[in-house]
């Protein structure tokens, strides 16, 4: 196996307050966080909302500037680089939000929401732009017609399929998908997962799979690694995360997942750890 992203030591720390208080307040959002994502894998972070793992992967991404640590990609650091030379990352290294529209204009048509990043790193023709689009679309299970619709004549699924497409058009080798099942019917999220999943098998594509939702990541991802208060407490396979879970906060997550296919595990009151009454000292 051959590792594609190598985070070491990653802490981010927001100030917290104004003012001018002596002693500076932080909200430690990262703290200290190191792991490695394979090349081809889908690696899964799970913790409740509020635990890091969105700046955790903006982070990775260098969309957050690094409190201490360091991001290796395909071997070299990531911080520090002039524009040019993050660049060519920025083209490798995609996201996916839950939310796709959160960030373009919404008066654009799909074909140019999909178009804008070919338009900013790579000089094509308004012809290939537009037959790069259509396949895209293809790609994606949108029909090559729709290019001229606009986002709010398609359903949710369908967004979050826009979204791919735009996520895909530079043939990333990363992406970085934040929550971006959550907000679907369960239906709806195994059919985007498959389409993922389906794009990974064709592109070769690496995922850092970030959600809530411990049942979801786990169906997606190799392994997944579970962020707590701004530290990664525990990385397991998928596969044994539910048998074997190593941190007492794991469980309680694996406790509050509402299929009935859990047992409640928790013995006593306050012996683990849970997110409405964190341990003190965390
Ligand atoms: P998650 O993705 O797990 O919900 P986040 O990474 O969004 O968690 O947030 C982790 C912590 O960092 C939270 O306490 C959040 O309020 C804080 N935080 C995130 N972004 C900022 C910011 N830009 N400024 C200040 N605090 C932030």
């Amino acid at each position: 196996t051959e590792i594609l992203v190598d985070v070491q030591h990653v802490s981010k720390h927001f100030p917290i307050g104004r003012g001018l208080s002596l002693a500076k307040k932080q909200v430690k959002a990262v703290d200290d966080v190191s792991f490695t994502i394979n090349k081809g894998e889908t690696f899964g972070l799970v913790g409740e909302s509020g635990s890091g793992k969105s700046t955790l992967g903006r982070a990775i991404l260098q969309l957050e500037k690094l409190t201490g640590g360091e991001v290796l990609y395909g071997g070299s650091p990531l911080s520090g680089l002039s524009s040019k030379k993050m660049g060519k990352y920025r083209k490798e290294m995609q996201m996916i939000f839950q939310d796709p529209y959160s960030s373009v204009n919404s008066r654009l048509k799909i074909g140019e929401i999909i178009a804008e990043p070919l338009k900013w790193h790579l000089k094509l023709s308004k012809q290939e732009i537009q037959s790069r689009v259509e396949e895209l679309l293809e790609q994606v299970g949108l029909k090559r017609e729709w290019v001229s619709r606009y986002p709010h004549e398609f359903s949710g699924g369908q967004r979050q399929r826009i979204g791919i497409a735009r996520a895909i058009a530079l043939n990333p080798a990363f992406i970085l998908a934040d929550e971006a099942v959550s907000a679907l019917d369960v239906s709806v999220q195994a059919q985007i997962i498959n389409l993922l999943q389906d794009l990974q098998a064709k592109m070769g594509l690496t995922y850092l799979f970030i959600g809530h939702d411990l049942g979801v990541v786990q169906h997606i991802s190799d392994r997944v690694g579970v962020m707590y208060l701004g530290k990664l407490v525990e990385i397991a396979p998928s596969k044994a995360i539910f048998q074997e879970p190593a941190h007492p906060y794991t469980r309680v997550l694996i406790d509050s997942i509402p299929n009935g296919k859990r047992t409640n595990k928790l013995k006593a009151e306050g012996e683990i750890p849970s997110p409405a009454n964190p341990p003190s000292g965390c």
